[in-house]
């Protein structure tokens, strides 16, 4: 018997056949098909130049990707159940996208404006979009920051800052492009802690494969545009042949066997 759906919530992220073709004619995706749940953690893994993050930019509409079939195209991403195509600005609303260059992402005088834009940007009242802002940068242990200019900041202190701009916007799906990179150890360490806190679905696009297994259960391995592998992440990182043949090397910590497989 068919489910309703009051009983079963749509997958918090739903691709199907997706391909995307930049404008110079570039396949950065090709007939990519995924289901991830809603509060799921997962990874996506592969080498340079394999599409991870121009799957992330698809996730909030910032491409507009198709499902290909013959000549006629048909939706290929949904978010909470709305296709990322039709319900455009609901589904943006949803997806809180973290940049993996701050720099992208911050541009107001100060943090609190930035973090305060997108609220205000949503329809928030004034003081309501500043609350907010405050609390998403007491999230991030920045509120003593608010009243600095980001470009003042550290690189570690910036990122965090995105992510309080991102969290203020309250998104059902974090899609996070390597978050931890270029990050001191304290610095990436902290930021993993509150990676990890964080209650929405997260899909994280890394090279920072210990991250994956302290954060992420489950791993999709993406090369030339496609899934190549989609399961366990201890299982996925703990296999060499495959990772070699896409290109990326087995954790240390699995090398060594210190991982007692906390994320599989
Ligand atoms: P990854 O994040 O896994 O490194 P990307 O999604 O950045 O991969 O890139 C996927 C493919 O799309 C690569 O072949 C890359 O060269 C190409 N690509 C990425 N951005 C652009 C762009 N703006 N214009 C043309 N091709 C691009």
């Amino acid at each position: 018997m068919a489910t309703t759906d009051a009983e079963t919530p749509p997958p918090a992220v739903r691709l199907s056949g997706l391909t995307y073709d930049y404008p110079d004619g570039r396949r950065a995706l090709d007939g990519v098909s995924l289901e991830i749940a809603p509060g799921e953690s997962t990874a996506l893994v592969g080498p340079n130049g394999a599409g991870k993050s121009t799957l992330l930019l698809h996730l909030n509409g910032l491409l507009p990707g198709r499902r290909w079939s013959g000549r006629r195209s048909a939706p290929a991403v949904w978010i909470d159940g709305l296709d990322a195509a039709h319900d455009a600005v609901q589904v943006r609303r949803k997806v809180g996208l973290l940049f993996q260059d701050p720099d992208d992402q911050l541009f107001s005088t100060t943090v609190l404006e930035d973090v305060a834009f997108g609220p205000l940007n949503l329809g928030l009242a004034a003081d309501e979009a500043r609350r907010l802002a405050l609390e998403c940068l007491e999230r991030v242990d920045l509120a003593d920051a608010a009243d600095r200019a980001p470009h003042r900041l550290s690189f570690g202190e910036r990122k965090r800052v995105c992510l309080a701009g991102v969290l203020a916007c309250r998104p059902s799906v974090l899609a996070l492009d390597e978050p931890t990179a270029n990050l001191d150890p304290r610095g990436r360490r902290r930021f993993l802690r509150l990676i990890a806190s964080l209650a929405a679905t997260k899909v994280i696009a890394t090279h920072d494969l210990e991250m994956v297994l302290e954060v992420c259960p489950r791993t999709i391995l993406l090369d030339a545009g496609r899934v190549v592998a989609d399961g366990p992440s201890r299982r996925i990182l703990d296999d060499e042949t495959l990772l070699e043949a896409h290109g990326l090397e087995r954790p240390l910590s699995l090398l060594i066997g210190r991982r007692d497989g906390s994320a599989s």
